[in-house]
């Protein structure tokens, strides 16, 4: 698409290697398990892996829906592998992690929508990896009933990311399948659930959307009690996921942290790098010692 803007300096990233990256890419082959810094094709991966941080994607590599600006392949997924969070624990113990992040695909296939995987996964790391913090970044589990949201709660994750990923207007482009309200009411829900467990989203920028939208839904998370906020540049994965629109400059982006802060959130990363587990661990830390 000739339309494409072309990508600016401030777009720039190390490329991968070394001894720490392939210790982390070793290991996650020998367990057999996914990444969603591979999957995703995300750009920090070489910082990320030197340090041995990887975002673990669990219940498969195969999503039941098709997000436009998602990497990940869409199609029937694989019965769940009851081994997995086993194996996730045995990672984060390996990696020495003091903060893990957890995702999945989305498994509308699952009546439960994998809940019950993500809270053994929980529960698996805290039995291996007991002074880990551990984050999951979870689907919206739209098709389920509300009560599955409490199995995941009730296994007390430390941090609950869910991302809203961009402004309502563009869901039916950017995220069909999603509903803007639902994934808004979850994270509320979570906060009602456990009001001392923190909350997380983030959205994507670049995709189309204007100043006020975004701003907009800084308001909207703060309604629902979200703690700490993500927003980062979208990046086309292929030339036939959606379209970059713009790309928004280091300035704005010092602007939208800059307003989250003044609307309450406790935690903001707010980068064109920035993606939902970027340093979720040392800002993590840091929001403890504060
Ligand atoms: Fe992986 Fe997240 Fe780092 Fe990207 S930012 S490489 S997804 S841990
Ligand atoms: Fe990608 Fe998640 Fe959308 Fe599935 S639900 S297509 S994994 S962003």
């Amino acid at each position: 698409d000739n339309a494409q803007p072309k990508k600016p300096d401030w777009i720039r990233v190390r490329a991968p290697g070394g001894q720490g990256f392939n210790d982390t890419h070793k290991l996650m082959r020998d367990l057999g398990l996914s990444t969603v810094c591979e999957e995703a094709g995300c750009p920090n991966v070489g910082e990320c892996w030197t340090q041995g941080h990887a975002t673990m994607m669990i219940m498969g590599e195969i999503c039941t829906r098709g997000c436009t600006f998602c990497n990940v392949a869409t199609g029937k997924p694989s019965d769940l592998d009851v081994f997995e969070p086993g194996r996730v624990a045995h990672a984060v113990e390996k990696l020495g992690l003091r903060h893990v992040v957890i995702t999945s695909v989305d498994r509308d296939d699952l009546e439960d929508g994998g809940a019950e995987h993500f809270a053994q996964t929980i529960r698996a790391i805290r039995h291996r990896a007991p002074d880990s913090t551990i984050e999951i970044l979870t689907p919206d589990f739209l098709k389920c009933a509300p009560s599955v949201l409490e199995t995941v709660v009730e296994a007390k994750p430390d941090v609950f990311n869910h991302n809203l990923e961009t402004v309502p207007g563009l869901y039916p482009s950017v995220r069909p399948g999603a509903r803007y309200f639902h994934s808004l009411r979850l994270l509320q829900r979570v906060k009602e659930l456990d009001p001392t467990m923190f909350t997380k989203s983030g959205i994507m920028v670049g995709l189309g959307e204007d100043r006020q939208g975004v701003l907009q839904v800084m308001d909207d998370m703060r309604s629902a009690d979200v703690d700490f906020l993500t927003i980062g540049q979208y990046l086309q994965p292929t030339p036939k996921h959606h379209a970059v629109e713009r790309f928004v400059t280091p300035d704005e982006f010092k602007s939208y942290e800059k307003a989250a802060y003044g609307k309450g959130f406790l935690m903001v990363s707010a980068t064109p790098l920035t993606r939902s587990s970027y340093h979720a661990g040392d800002d993590f830390d840091r929001l403890r010692a504060a």
